[in-house]
This record gives structure tokens, sequence and C-alpha cells, in this order.
């Protein structure tokens, strides 16, 4: 069996159509939805997702504000600038970009969001709305995970599906999404690092979410160890889910974004690109390659959940605008 690749690009691209179509709407009628980021100090990284951010939001039509605090703000600060966004009329989404700096506490610092502008959908109002079904907004990357799902497989009923990652941003919500319907919905297993047996489990699913990110938490733990001095050999890399942990005919959607080194020279050392920096690759938690002989359908990483996790943010942004 060649499996069918679940394209994520493409169903991204739709669902930021159909957004920039009602952005054209509500713009008509005076209420350009405005997405307010709030970062904290600098972090590579969230500069990156901020880039995309406000590009996304550009060609869609959404006006986007960077609000940046300095390195060592204090948790107040942080608060008292979301009760400020919250009162802005024109603000209709906020996000919180993280890491944050070690003083503050993310969970804390959330809860202030309103849940009308909670555009990623992690605040407590919205993750309980989910428990009970019919919020505005859910998270996004979970929700880009069962729409790529449902895009391939309409009917989940009685279908027995297994979510490998158990956290409150993705495994959670992705199990919630997936039992949302009263009389259609799969039975869902949830597995995490405690799960005894693991292949146990994702050899029954006729549908398998992966979520654990093991690839590049053993990368992490090994660079920060050889870092500190100690002598280490380099980890096994190789992916959480072989192909023989598989069940034939399967649908995998491949959640993960493992960023790891391409492999390790006889001293331990990454092996490195022509600029002389770690040749690095990015990889989900699923033997991808040999999966594709196995299953009857799958998520690319990188290409599948990613690009739809940002058109979901776009189309939260919209949601939250028109629920004002
Ligand atoms: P997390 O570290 O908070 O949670 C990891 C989960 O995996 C936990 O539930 C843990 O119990 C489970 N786990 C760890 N080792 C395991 C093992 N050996 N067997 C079974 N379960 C195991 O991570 P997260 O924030 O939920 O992210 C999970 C992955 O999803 C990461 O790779 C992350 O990069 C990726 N992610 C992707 C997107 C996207 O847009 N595609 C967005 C968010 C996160």
């Amino acid at each position: 069996m060649s499996a069918k690749i679940i394209d994520g690009k493409s169903v991204a691209n739709k669902i930021k159509q159909e957004v920039a179509a009602e952005v054209a709407e509500l713009s008509k009628a005076g209420k350009t939805p405005r997405l307010a980021a709030v970062q904290v100090g600098e972090n590579p990284a969230s500069r990156m997702y901020i880039k995309m951010q406000a590009s996304n939001c550009d060609s869609g039509g959404i006006e986007y504000e960077l609000i940046e605090l300095p390195d060592e703000a204090s948790q107040d600060e942080l608060i008292a600038k979301i009760q400020q966004l919250n009162a802005d009329e024109k603000v209709t989404g906020m996000i919180l970009q993280m890491p944050l700096p070690p003083q503050i506490d993310a969970r804390a610092v959330q809860v202030h969001i309103a849940p009308s502008k909670d555009v990623e959908g992690m605040g407590p109002a919205n993750m309980g709305r989910l428990f009970y079904g019919g919020g505005i907004v859910a998270p996004c990357t979970p929700l880009a995970a069962v729409e790529l799902l449902t895009q391939t497989c309409p009917d989940l009923s009685g279908k027995e599906a297994v979510v490998v990652g158990h956290s409150e941003i993705v495994g959670k919500p992705i199990a919630m999404l997936l039992l949302q319907s009263l009389d259609a919905s799969p039975t869902v297993t949830v597995c995490h690092v405690a799960t005894k047996n693991l292949a146990a489990h994702t050899k029954r699913a006729e549908i398998l979410f992966v979520a654990a990110g093991v690839s590049q938490a053993r990368w992490l733990g090994y660079n920060r160890r050889r870092k500190a001095g100690e002598e280490v050999s380099p980890p096994d890399l190789s992916p959480l889910i072989q192909a023989d942990m598989l069940r034939d005919g399967a649908i995998v959607i491949d959640v993960a974004i493992n960023r790891i080194p391409k492999g390790f020279d006889e001293t331990g050392e990454p092996l490195k690109n022509e600029k002389g920096k770690n040749a690095m690759i990015t990889v989900g938690d699923v033997d991808y390659e040999a999966a594709l002989e196995k299953v009857s359908a799958i998520t690319p990483v990188p290409g599948g959940v990613g690009p739809v996790t940002v058109a979901m943010l776009l189309k939260n942004t919209v949601a939250c605008a028109k629920a004002i």
C-alpha cells in the first residue's frame, strides 16, 4: 500500500481564503479584526513565530500589533498590559508569546486574557467550553489535527482512535474534540509517557494522533548534559512510532515537530553543514517512510499539521472578532 499524503499546505490555503473573505465582510461593516501579540523579552524562536503571524495576518486583511515588554517586566506589569488590551475596543484578539521569562508564571497570566479575545483558545474558560462543547474557539493545533483527520475521514463514528501525548495544549484537547459528538464519536484512548506497552494501543488504532516530541526531547537532554561536561553517548533519535506499531490501513496524524541533528560523528558531536553549524532535520514522531507502506493516509512533517495550525489561528481570530 502507498499511503495518501495529507497535504496540510493546501488545506491551510483553503482556510486562509475563507478567512480573507470573512475579514473583507467584517471590514466592510467597519469591524476589521485586530490581533495584538504580547512579547516579553527576546527569544529567537518566538521572533520567527511573530514574523509569520504578522505576514499571515497581513495577507488575510487582519490588523496586527506587536507589544514588546522588556525581559525584566514583572508579572503584574504583564497582567496590567493584558487588562489594558482587554479594555481596548479596537483589539479583537490577543496572543501571549511563549516562552515567558522565568519570573512570570504563564498560567497565572493567561487567565487574565478575556475569553472573547483568547484567539489561541488556551485560557481556562475556552478549555472548559471545549469540555462542554460549543465554545467560540479551541486551541489551534488540536483544531488543525482534527480538521486534517475529518477531511480525510468524515465519519468517525465508533472508530478506534488513539492519541499519543496528553499535554494540555495538544493531546487532551484533541481527545476532547474527538468526543464532541454525542452519538457519532470515535472510541478514544489517550496514551502518555507512563503508558505500558504503547505498541499494543497504537497497533489497534484506525486513527492515530501522535504528539510526544520524543526525539527532540532526547536530543535536548543529551546536549544539555554534554555541555555540562558529562560523558554521555549520543541518544537514539529514531522515531517513537515505528511501522510495526501501526495498524494496516490506519490514518496517521503526526503532530510532533522534532528539530534534531542529522547524525553524530565518532566523538558524539552533531554532524555539521557547509556553514559549519549543526546539520539539523525536522521530523515527526512517526517513521514516515516506512509508514507510507502500511497506512492509508498520513501527514508529513513538515507540511502537515503545522501550516493548518497557523490557518486555525486566523480562523479563531475571525471567530473572536465576530463574537464581539
Ligand atoms: P509536551 O512535552 O507538553 O507533551 C509531550 C507528551 O508526550 C506528554 O503527554 C507525554 O506524556 C508524552 N510522551 C512523552 N514521551 C512519551 C513516550 N515515550 N511514549 C508515549 N508518550 C510520551 O509536548 P506538547 O507541547 O504537547 O507537544 C508535543 C509535540 O507536538 C512536540 O513535538 C511539539 O513540537 C509538537 N507541536 C506541534 C505543533 C504544530 O503546530 N504542529 C504545535 C504544538 C506542538
